[in-house]
């Protein structure tokens, strides 16, 4: 079968993106593999990537998200982005996720898919996930604050944020994530309530209030960091969106996975 250079390119593109995200400078020489070095290791516990609930509250949550997407989600006019979608983007992963991840809103590829995070700043996110912490995609959960994609990708307006934002909300309460990761400044002002940037948001937990009210009810820790699409046009940041997602993984007991 030919190769396809196109494809060879671009995953290239996103492998040597994750190495630079881990804080590698030159691209990886792999050295060969030498059984006879090779010292005998025990073999570690597996991480708990996953929150550990029951089958019947899994099935429990894995429905409630559903009904909000079918029932609400889905057919939703709530504000005018409703009039340039080709559908609505809800989120995807799993309810027993640990991290919950927030973008700002759908894109091009979003829409057309009904998927969050497919295109090119989904592919960084998901080497973010995958290569930078050493954790499956399928094991977190991913959304977005609005649910239609803005026109031309521009910011969501307030009052489109303002209509969207309780199905953000409902997701969470149903997910009860140990840690929201907060992608990009539109996600953490919302989920926290400030006009701060994102500048200065990140780096350290803030509370995020499940209630939607500040100072009422349990609390979730929250970490504010760059949007990937953002580290694609600023790639000098990644090494602080990794010392970030490096506090989650510390916070929730995770190894960090060594530079490769
Ligand atoms: Fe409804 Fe949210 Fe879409 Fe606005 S962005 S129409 S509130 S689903």
């Amino acid at each position: 079968m030919p190769i396809d250079l196109d494809e060879l390119r671009a995953a290239l593109r996103i492998r040597f993106e994750a190495d630079l995200l881990l804080g590698a400078r030159a691209l990886p020489i792999a050295a060969a593999p030498s059984a006879a070095a090779a010292p005998m290791k025990a073999t570690p516990a597996p991480p708990h990537r996953v929150a550990a609930i029951n089958p019947q509250e899994l099935a429990q949550r894995s429905a409630a998200l559903e009904t909000l997407d079918t029932s609400s989600v889905r057919g939703c006019t709530r504000c005018r982005l409703c009039e340039h979608r080709s559908r609505t983007v809800f989120g995807q992963g799993s309810p027993a996720a640990r991290i919950v991840f927030v973008g700002e809103g759908p894109g091009a590829e979003e829409d057309r898919t009904g998927l969050a995070f497919v295109g090119r700043a989904g592919e960084l996110l998901t080497a973010m996930i995958e290569r930078g912490m050493g954790i499956p995609r399928d094991d977190v959960y991913i959304c977005n604050v609005v649910k239609c994609r803005p026109p031309d990708n521009r910011t969501p307006m307030p009052d489109e944020i303002a209509a969207c934002s309780p199905y953000l909300f409902e997701q969470l309460r149903i997910i009860q994530p140990e840690v929201i990761v907060a992608l990009g400044a539109p996600a953490a002002q919302t989920l926290l309530g400030t006009r701060e940037g994102i500048g200065r948001l990140r780096g350290r937990f803030h509370d995020f209030y499940l209630s939607g009210t500040p100072m009422v009810g349990p609390t979730i820790p929250l970490m504010p960091t760059f949007h990937p699409a953002y580290l694609l046009r600023s790639p000098g940041e990644k090494a602080k969106a990794w010392e970030d997602l490096k506090l989650v993984l510390t916070r929730l007991g995770l190894p960090i996975p060594r530079s490769r």
